[in-house]
């Protein structure tokens, strides 16, 4: 199967520093650089930017701090010292109020409890301000404590957030029922890391079929759900069960990845679906990247193609 062969092949090229350090050399350099179709850019006034120019098209929109797997408690305080200053930045500057962050990039491979004061210190500034706040679900080992840090917060009262489950793992239909008995939102995805078969299906197929499921669920019982895939199959099955269910546009809705389907993006809004752009920035995009060109790699020909011209 393409999708598991390219995982893995792309998961260990994103182990390479040697093509990290030239992918980082060359990768953002100009407005039409290879990273620029996925990556809004290294700096927030870059983000805020394409934030821009997607709201202009009724999109809304989910910032990202790129950023992952940390290994000091300094990298962690400084990627938290960074959010909070973007939380300032878009408070500037009038965009929509919504983020999504990873638990590694505030240090829980280093120390869980000083990552969840990471946390706390951005949800003390993000809440106040209207935020909403979104923790991306990563790969497997760290399902559980996410889920337990995300179900502490809730239970502390912060309501401002909401959680990912993926698809592709066997766990997450029993865990999507815990997260909807707590009336918080979630964003349904398929799942971007290669994962063993002891946790998570192995086929398209079968992540396709629990997807569907958890679909169902969640547009019946959950709240403001994220149906966030660039699968036209998913999404027409989606708008379907809400037709026969009276579930209204509203009540929901899809999410995609910056430069990823954007004309599915434009038509649903179109069509009177709210729809959210996940938008990455920083300089640390390198295994965000990788992870895109993995989930098909159609898009190397695109990156080769650019790369190409930029030297041509
Ligand atoms: C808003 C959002 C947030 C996400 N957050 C997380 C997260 O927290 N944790 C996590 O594990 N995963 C996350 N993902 C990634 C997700 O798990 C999938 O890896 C990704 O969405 C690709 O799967 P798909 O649902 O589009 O379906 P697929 O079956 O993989 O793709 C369906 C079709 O979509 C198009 N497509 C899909 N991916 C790409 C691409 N990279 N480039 C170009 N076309 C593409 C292709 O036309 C493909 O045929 C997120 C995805 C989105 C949209």
């Amino acid at each position: 199967m393409v999708g598991r062969a390219s995982k893995t092949f792309f998961h260990l090229l994103a182990q390479s520093g040697v093509l990290k350090k030239m992918a980082s050399r060359y990768g953002m350099r100009h407005p039409t650089s290879f990273a620029r179709r996925f990556i809004a850019g290294e700096t927030v006034e870059e983000a805020i930017e394409a934030a821009r120019a997607l709201e202009a098209k009724r999109l809304h929109l989910a910032l990202d701090l790129l950023g992952e797997s940390v290994t000091s408690l300094d990298t962690a305080d400084a990627a938290t010292r960074e959010y909070l200053a973007v939380i300032d930045a878009v408070t500037r500057s009038g965009i929509e109020r919504n983020i999504s962050l990873k638990l590694t990039q505030l240090g829980l491979d280093v120390d869980k409890a000083s990552a969840v004061d990471n946390l706390r210190k951005i949800l003390e500034r993000a809440e106040p301000a209207g935020f909403f706040v979104r923790i991306d679900m990563e790969n497997s080992p760290y399902a559980d404590v996410t889920l337990e840090i995300f179900e502490t917060l809730w239970q502390q009262g912060y309501r401002q957030i909401g959680v990912v489950l993926q698809s592709a793992l066997h766990r997450s239909e029993r865990d999507l029922h815990r997260i909807t008995a707590l009336g918080a939102r979630v964003r349904l995805v398929k799942g971007a890391y290669k994962e063993p078969k002891s946790v998570a299906y192995q086929t398209k197929s079968d992540v396709d079929a629990a997807y569907t499921r958890m679909m169902w669920t969640v547009l019946s019982t959950g709240h403001y759900p994220a149906i966030a895939t660039h699968d036209r199959a998913m999404i027409d099955l989606a708008r379907q069960f809400a037709r026969e269910h009276n579930i209204a546009s509203d009540q929901f809705e899809f999410q995609m990845l910056y430069g990823v389907r954007r004309d599915l993006q434009t038509s649903l809004v179109k069509e009177g679906y709210p729809v959210r752009v996940y938008v990455p920035f920083g300089r640390e995009w390198f295994p965000y990247f990788m992870r895109r060109l993995g989930e098909r790699p159609a898009n190397v020909a695109f990156v080769l193609r650019a790369i190409l011209n930029e030297s041509g």
